[in-house]
């Protein structure tokens, strides 16, 4: 069996291992076959394969990204894979996004003063150093601050949908960033259908609007899910007909979540890599 980990970020985003450890660590794992899927960036494509060529690793690397969409009041992550990083369509959407992270960084920095917590915007920006920003960075300078025990206390208190520090985010439509990863040549996978905190009934509406706009396939495996979920999300792909992924989502390391772990796709799922002539075995 090929092990597929198909999403997964560095330190050109919210990740915390560069490129070299990320690649190691996806090689000790025994990834065959890895997407660095960075937010509304792709800087880590090209000193990832020359990393890769550099030290002989026995490992592919799936061109890939997630960006950032808005949907009615929801944030939607759209996963792209297997597309040209030189297209002019993908670079100038990904070029806007990347504008919009840092404008929206600087208004959470606003509201958190306003909140009586100074310079979270300036030491946010000093962790990111010159990567995509990310309220993940933001949370981290809080949890280092003590103002909660872990990231998802920070975002509890903070940074979630309807709290002090949240800003509503501009992002592109869901079907500006499907296009971009087609005119690209890749494929569109909604992210983490799961994690949206909608309830079924919007999760179809959802999926039937990605579908609408073109989009291929859906996120149905993560290290980190009950068997039912996996279930539901593989039995959603089929009934809409959508190409299944699967992909650890690791950011840094932790008990539960490693990259190429507990990652396989419900039977009669279609493995999204066919979109790019891959198998399973
Ligand atoms: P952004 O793209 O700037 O809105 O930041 C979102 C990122 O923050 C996600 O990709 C996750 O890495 C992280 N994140 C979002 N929500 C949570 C949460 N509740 N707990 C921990 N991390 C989160
Ligand atoms: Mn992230
Ligand atoms: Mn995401
Ligand atoms: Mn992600």
């Amino acid at each position: 069996m090929i092990k597929y980990d198909l999403h997964c970020h560095t330190t050109f985003s919210d990740g915390r291992l560069d490129v070299a450890e990320l690649l190691q660590r996806a090689t000790e794992k025994g990834v065959d076959i890895l997407a660095i899927t960075d937010h509304d960036t792709i800087a880590a494509i090209a000193p990832a394969r020359d990393y890769i060529g550099n030290n002989d690793l026995a490992l592919e690397l799936i061109n890939g990204v997630e960006i950032s969409t808005k949907w009615e009041s929801f944030e939607i992550h759209i996963v792209g894979l297997n597309f040209d990083p030189e297209h002019p369509v993908l670079q100038s959407l990904l070029l806007e996004q990347q504008q919009k992270r840092e404008l929206r960084a600087q208004e959470i920095g606003a509201r958190l003063a306003k909140n009586g917590y100074d310079n979270v915007y300036q030491d946010a920006q000093a962790l990111a150093k010159s990567a995509q920003i990310t309220r993940a960075h933001f949370a981290q300078v809080l949890v280092e601050r003590g103002v909660a025990k872990n990231i998802q206390g920070v975002f509890k208190k903070f940074l979630a949908r309807g709290k002090t520090g949240y800003t509503p985010s501009n992002w592109c439509d869901i079907a500006t960033a499907v296009g971009a990863i087609q005119a690209a040549g890749g494929v569109a996978v909604l992210a983490h259908p799961a994690r949206y905190k909608m309830s079924n009934k919007w999760l179809r509406k959802l999926l039937s609007h990605f579908k609408a706009v073109g989009g291929e396939a859906m996120e149905v495996a993560q290290p980190q899910q009950p068997p039912t979920e996996r279930q539901f999300l593989g039995r959603l792909s089929q009934e809409f007909e959508l190409l299944a992924s699967q992909g650890s989502d690791f950011h840094f390391p932790m008990p539960w979540v490693d990259l190429g772990r507990n990652l396989y796709l419900p039977k009669d799922c279609q493995g999204v890599w066919r979109h790019w002539g891959g198998t399973e075995e």
